[in-house]
């Protein structure tokens, strides 16, 4: 869940060249790059063009980060193991801030220039097509995060007086580490982070030894197994209050609250545990290996679906919320956007299950939450922005999450129970630890309901104006 959105970059992006930045041109001569020009800046979204890199794919993170909260200090040493998709002279990384100290690609040292938040890795030696390489980057500072852009407020890296609350959607992870910073290129990670004895550090996926104490300081090793957006990584540090278990069904279950929210640390776990179990019956098999859920006392005002760890900014999540930031689990985590568009991909499916939950615990059906927004005029700003296509400049819109949330059970209206939640479940495995776009979810639904539904789709998605019911349903 986001409710805002990131303007800091938009000026880059509106005077940006609309290249599409995946390819990198085979120059003969390995010159300096003209800022304008230089190659493989941007992933290939339209809409956030400078975002994430073209010409490679990355296939495993190995972050080593030791922080110190007092002083503010990341002391970093990326490794980013990636393969090669064509020729590439030289290659982007996405950083900002921090000295960069030295670059090394498969051990050797490597020329690099930075423009921005771009840093340009220029190998020693040309990598071939399909040649799969490592470069590591060791750089340190002070992280700043992306602060009070319009909507979004803060987000990244952001110190706090015992620790760090990091929470990067939709392009903070460059304020913590080199990276493709864009959903489009997923990856495993392992995170080795060291921290002064008495603070714990979170990461995404699963402890893989027992902390180690040396010197008055302690180094925690986390790693997530699954494919990965860099936006949802994170290393949340501090003082929590841990409690672990399973879930009745036996997922691993990891609670951390703030000591400020300590009172709030048994039903987090508790109803993490429940909502994603109950997730599994609706959307099909949990797709990671742990669930779980962190309450910070930085108060963000959000909450952010870390990859099995979602993060709740200073407050203590209602049941609902649990139930969307774990529903972003399968949906935006397990099955990812492409091109930030497509959002409503991620957070249509969330917000219908709130409205699930609340159906399934005996509150409000979908169906009366579905008719209380409908009942809104034909005036009202959601009507005349179509969810189906997030803007860059109000990406995360209320239509993208309510309106999406009500194509859904339009969707479900049309098709009847059981064919929408054999949609649901079909999309979820077909898809699984991959990427999604709406066109795939408008075939699938067609496919399986035997259905003609682009009329049905295109009035919730892609009108600017209030969809009519009668013709419709
Ligand atoms: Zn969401």
């Amino acid at each position: 869940m986001r409710c805002a959105v990131l303007l800091t970059l938009l000026g880059a992006v509106a005077c940006a060249p609309s290249s599409t930045g995946a390819q990198v041109p085979p120059a003969a001569t390995p010159a300096p790059a003209a800022p304008q020009a230089e190659p493989g800046r941007g992933i290939g979204d339209p809409d956030f063009p400078l975002d994430g890199n073209g010409g490679y794919d990355v296939t495993r993170y190995h972050l080593k980060i030791g922080y110190d909260p007092t002083a503010k200090h990341l002391n970093g040493l990326t490794s980013i193991q990636a393969k090669a998709t064509q020729s590439l002279p030289r290659f982007n990384l996405d950083l900002s801030g921090f000295e960069v100290g030295k670059v090394e690609v498969d051990g050797a040292p490597a020329r690099f220039e930075r423009s921005g938040s771009e840093l340009t890795v220029t190998p020693a030696k040309r990598l071939r097509e399909n040649h799969a390489f490592t470069v590591t980057v060791a750089y340190e500072g002070t992280p700043k995060p992306v602060r009070d852009s319009s909507n979004l407020g803060t987000y990244g890296f952001i110190p706090t007086p015992d620790g760090a609350f990091v929470a990067c959607q939709p392009n903070g992870a460059k304020t913590w580490f080199p990276s493709n910073d864009h959903p489009a290129d997923k990856a495993r990670f392992d995170f080795e982070l060291t921290v002064p004895r008495g603070v714990t550090a979170l990461a995404n996926g699963e402890q893989t030894r027992q902390p180690v104490t040396n010197g008055g300081k302690t180094t925690f090793t986390w790693s997530e197994k699954h494919p990965m957006a860099t936006y949802l990584a994170t290393m949340t540090l501090g003082k929590f209050e841990l409690r672990q278990g399973t879930t009745a069904t036996g997922i691993p279950n990891l609670a951390a609250v703030d000591p400020q929210f300590a009172s709030a640390l048994d039903d987090l776990y508790a109803t993490s545990g429940e909502v994603t179990d109950y997730w599994t019956k609706v959307f099909g098999p949990y797709p990671f290996s742990s669930t779980g859920g962190v309450i910070d006392d930085f108060a963000a005002g959000y909450a952010l679906e870390n990859q099995t760890k979602p993060m709740y900014g200073g407050f203590r999540p209602a049941e609902s919320i649990i139930a969307h930031e774990l529903a972003h689990q399968w949906f935006g985590n397990s099955l990812s956007v492409r091109r930030w568009r497509d959002l409503w991909l991620n957070e249509g499916f969330a917000t219908y299950a709130e409205w699930l939950w609340s159906e399934h615990k005996g509150r409000a059906s979908a169906e009366s939450v579905f008719d209380g927004f409908y009942a809104r005029p034909a005036s009202d700003p959601m009507w005349t922005y179509p969810p189906g296509r997030a803007l860059p400049d109000d990406l995360f819109n209320e239509s993208v999450y309510t309106r999406g949330g009500m194509a859904l059970h339009a969707l479900r209206k049309a098709v009847g129970d059981p064919v929408f939640f054999k949609i649901v479940k079909e999309w979820t495995a077909r898809y699984k630890y991959g990427y999604v776009t709406t066109p795939q979810l408008i075939a699938l639904a067609e496919q399986l309901s035997g259905k003609q539904l682009d009329e049905l789709f295109d009035a919730w998605l892609f009108e600017p104006r209030k969809p009519v019911l009668s013709s419709l349903r």
